[in-house]
């Protein structure tokens, strides 16, 4: 799956995300991007949270027969299903479904009733027969607080093969999970339905009872009863389609064997494009009707994709056709259905003449993670939620692989330093979780889906690839799809594949990455002139643990390092596991600096002894890669929030950046000027605004308004940028003039404007717009061509400064006028605009209930993520009385990580506001 939130590439999973993404695409730098960015880049240290499970032991999540029903969230397995039949007919009209399904099981030990999961669904019939027992009747109880029924039969069942036939009904529900429905307007402004499925993680129970854990596996033949004007997907090719009582009856082939999320089925009148072949597989995009042009981008990457992914995985696609399909309403961003890929529309559709490049990359990134997952997650899939990280992790690794290999002038691996930066900022919180985390509830599993887990997941794996050697790597990924293909494996097995490939002891090196929450930073001092000393602690925002921690009990990690030394003559690297709490390695004679992390694939943050920063300085900043500038300014600022750098020290590493043509760099120093922004008072907000425009003024002047010939991607997204920072934080009033200029030009089509430049004048449009401005773009809403466009001006009625008008928004968020797919996130990114938080808080509190009712439940979840941009005292307090009062438990640890960041964020402000003020009011900066 990938996340819902609404900005492009890099960042989409998780609030702190929203950040970098929001610079280089939309929309509201006051808004989104400036509360969440501190988060982006800060940082902790405390004691591990315990757990009374250690996975290390390991316990396999393999339920073994005899094991009954002592957790209410698990099913026994002394009766395991391995065929479905399953019949659907959906009514679109009266948003309900009918089915049947006859699903053949395995009953090991006799029993007396069957227990599997069904909520929200009406069972009228339940029988078993078997070939030589007659059909025995049960009786059907639900359990809708643990989602579960049970049928009991009169008689024992005795082990052997049966089958259980059940018919039952549901409603097509528009909560976006389970089997739901979804609308859009066609171009005469009919509104016409369709429906859709979401089952991970663990909504298929909503749609049809059944064995709803991965472990479950079971071969899916699908029947979809539909009305002969409508059109209908599932995960494999369709083998009859034919009329019986006026409606159509669309059997799909045997699906291969997996497990219950990953099915789908979809009705609507959806159009497809030709298929394009990808080896054996047919390759097909499907939309709603009008919106077929936007297919040809998306078609590209799924086709370029899945032969990188066969070729690397040394594997046939394990699907009979690939379907990928943009449904109007969608709660995540995709979902890896076998053959049959969901995505909300801005994921999958685009016009490639006007979509930036970060919308392109977004697109790129979906759709390889997703494909990925057919063989990663499908194929072979985790034995129980714990392990989701395996699936998520993987994906989001080779979605990086595959972009990068697509397209290299994309730098996709230093773009992904933003994603890096994000886990890092969430992993250094006291509330964070370790990457494998138990999980017993579905809240609990849902909850899992979080920057911890794709994120810092695919770092270390990143990490772990670059030690081990890509080939090496690859090998023991082939192994291991090879040895669990169609079955199920946990963390262990994984390691066992790559130990065998590499001959390295993989668990020694990954266990503490993976089974431990937090991180280390990694401080590097020259002792004597001879010996670089390194130590190692846990990086936390509370205080430098370097010495609170006793030695004995304090987390140390097993730390693949590559080192940069200069010397008089030349440049040379050395690798080493630091798998000691302090290290100390002869230098050459002559060294005159020291850069640790080269390459910048560790995920670790360094801290350098001032005279080897000094050093460092000498030589050059702009000597570095992007990626290590990146992680240098990153680490600075995360220190900064933690308060071990002083402000002053910060702004002045930030000198040395002047010119900087990365964009990814950028995102860090625009982030820390974002934060500083929110915490300072608004008098004081002219004095931050004037540095900005002095750091900025090199690079503008540089870069101008038009690209140049044969001018990179990644600097036109650029471009973007600074122009949105200039025109918003830098507040400059000649860029203001220049956009609204450019923005009339562009409607009148009397200049070109490069397509990476518009978000950035609707971006200023919004921060300086009037009411009228408000109207024309609350109108672009509804009149956008591309999903891009639509999103577009969607958010940036949150980015304008005018409460009057910010409320109309949010008061749109609780009406048609905003699918609730997109309504959480645009109250997350009210919420952190400094000109309406307030009062989108008081909102928030008093529509609760609303809220908790309307929306998705992962998108609720997203929206609390904007608590954090409620950063003064006051509001801290009344957010912690609000959540405590209630009782809200969004699932996981989410709520306490939102809280603990927003306690940084405030804490952040009290004690270095003035010495913020003090540095902008001097004349040297
Ligand atoms: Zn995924």
């Amino acid at each position: 799956m990938t996340d819902g939130s609404p900005d492009p590439p890099v960042t989409r999973r998780h609030t702190a995300l929203l950040v970098a993404r929001a610079t280089a695409n939309a929309i509201l730098w006051i808004g989104t991007w400036q509360g969440a960015s501190w988060l982006l880049f800060a940082n902790r240290a405390w004691s591990a949270p315990t757990s009374s499970h250690d996975p290390r032991q390991s316990t396999t999540n393999l339920v073994t027969p005899s094991m009954n029903t002592q957790d209410p969230y698990r099913l026994p397995s002394h009766v395991r299903p391995t065929h479905y039949d399953l019949r659907i007919e959906p009514d679109l009209t009266a948003h309900t479904f009918t089915g049947h399904e006859v699903i053949t099981l395995t009953v090991i030990e006799p029993t007396s009733d069957i227990l599997l999961n069904a909520t929200e669904l009406e069972i009228s019939s339940a029988i078993v027969s078997a070939e030589s027992h007659s059909p025995r009747a049960g009786a059907v109880e639900m359990d809708d607080e643990h989602q579960r029924c049970r049928i009991t039969f009169p008689h024992v069942i005795p082990a052997g093969t049966w089958t259980l036939h059940l018919t039952f009904r549901g409603t097509l529900n528009d909560k976006l999970r389970g089997f739901y429905r979804s609308s859009y307007k066609d171009s005469q402004g009919v509104v016409h339905s369709l429906a859709a499925t979401q089952f991970e993680a663990t909504d298929a129970r909503r749609a049809f009872p059944c064995w709803d854990e991965p472990q479950f596996k079971a071969v899916f033949a699908v029947t979809l009863v539909i009305d002969p004007s409508l059109t209908a997907i599932s995960n494999t090719r369709v083998i009859e389609d034919r009329q019986e009582h006026g409606k159509r009856v669309v059997r799909f082939a045997e699906s291969i064997r997996m497990s219950t999320y990953l099915v789908a089925f979809i009705v609507g009148q959806l159009v497809p494009t030709p298929p394009i072949m990808a080896r054996q597989t047919p390759v097909r995009l499907w939309s709603v009707p009008g919106k077929q042009h936007l297919t040809a981008f998306g078609h590209e990457i799924a086709v370029y994709s899945l032969n990188f992914l066969a070729e690397y995985y040394d594997s046939p696609y394990p699907g009979d056709k690939l379907d990928l399909i943009a449904i109007p309403d969608f709660a995540s961003g995709a979902m890896e259905n076998l053959g049959a890929i969901t995505f909300r529309e801005t994921a999958l559709l685009l016009d490639q003449r006007t979509a930036t490049h970060a919308e392109q990359g977004r697109v790129a990134d979906v759709v390889a993670h997703e494909n990925a997952h057919m063989w990663f997650g499908d194929l072979v899939t985790m034995a129980w939620w714990n392990g989701l990280w395996l699936n998520e992790a993987f994906a989001t690794f080779m979605e990086m692989l595959v972009v990068d290999a697509w397209k290299p002038e994309w730098e996709r691996w230093t773009a992904f330093g933003i994603a890096r930066a994000a886990a890092l900022s969430v992993d250094g919180l006291l509330s964070t979780r370790p990457i494998e985390f138990p999980v017993r509830a579905p809240k609990e599993a849902e909850a899992m889906f979080d920057v911890l887990t794709y994120e810092k997941g695919a770092s270390v794996l990143r990490m772990l690839e670059q030690h081990l050697g890509p080939t090496v790597f690859r090998d023991g990924v082939r192994h291991y799809l090879t040895a669990h293909a169609y079955g199920n494996a946990e963390t262990t097995d994984l390691w066992v594949s790559l130990g065998q490939a590499s001959k390295h002891d993989v668990p020694a090196l990954m266990n503490e990455w993976i089974f431990s929450p937090g991180y280390p930073v990694l401080s590097l001092s020259v002792e004597s002139s001879s010996t670089l000393t390194l130590r190692q602690h846990r990086f936390t925002y509370a205080e430098d643990t370097s010495t609170s921690s006793s030695p004995s009990v304090a987390p140390h990690w097993q730390i693949p390092i590559q080192l940069r030394i200069d010397t008089g003559q030349g440049t040379e690297t050395r690798r080493l596991l630091l798998g000691d709490r302090e290290s100390h390695i002869p230098l050459p004679q002559n060294w005159t600096s020291i850069l640790a992390n080269e390459g910048g694939h560790g995920f670790y943050r360094v801290r350098y002894s001032a005279e080897l920063l000094a050093r460092l300085q000498m030589r050059g900043l702009h000597t570095l890669d992007p990626v290590e500038r990146f992680n240098l300014l990153n680490d600075t600022w995360a220190s900064t929030v933690a308060g071990m750098v002083a402000p002053a020290d910060y702004l002045a590493l930030t000198e040395h950046f002047h010119g900087e043509r990365d964009p990814h760099v950028w995102a860090v120093m625009l982030g820390s000027f974002s934060t500083m922004y929110q915490l300072l008072a608004e008098d004081d907000r002219p004095r931050l605004a004037a540095l900005v425009r002095k750091r900025l003024a090199t690079t503008f002047a540089d870069l101008g308004w038009t690209p140049r010939a044969d001018e990179r991607e990644l600097v036109k997204e650029l471009r973007g940028d600074i122009i949105r920072a200039l025109g918003t934080l830098g507040r400059d009033e000649a860029i203001q003039a220049q956009a609204a200029e450019a923005f009339r030009e562009l409607q009148t089509q009397t200049r070109p404007i490069d397509p990476n430049v518009i978000p950035a004048l609707v971006s200023i449009l919004a921060f300086t717009g009037d009411e009228a401005r408000y109207e024309d773009f609350a109108g672009r809403v509804r009149a956008a061509t591309t999903p891009q466009e639509e999103r577009r001006y969607l958010f940036s009625l949150a980015a304008f400064r005018q409460p009057a008008l910010l409320e109309r928004t949010l008061a749109k968020t609780l009406t048609d006028d905003v699918r609730t797919q997109d309504a959480p996130f645009l109250v997350s990114s009210l919420l952190h605009n400094v000109y309406i938080r307030e009062k989108a808080w008081e909102f928030v509190k008093r529509n609760w209930e609303r809220m908790d009712r309307l929306f998705p439940k992962s998108g609720l979840r997203r929206m609390c993520g904007g608590i954090v941009g409620l950063s003064t005292p006051d509001l801290e307090r009344d957010v912690r009385q609000f959540f405590a009062t209630r009782k809200i438990d969004l699932g996981g640890k989410s709520l306490q990580q939102y809280l603990e960041q927003l306690h940084i964020a405030v804490r952040f402000g009290e004690r270095d506001r003035e010495a913020i003020r003090t540095v902008l009011a001097s004349k040297t900066h």
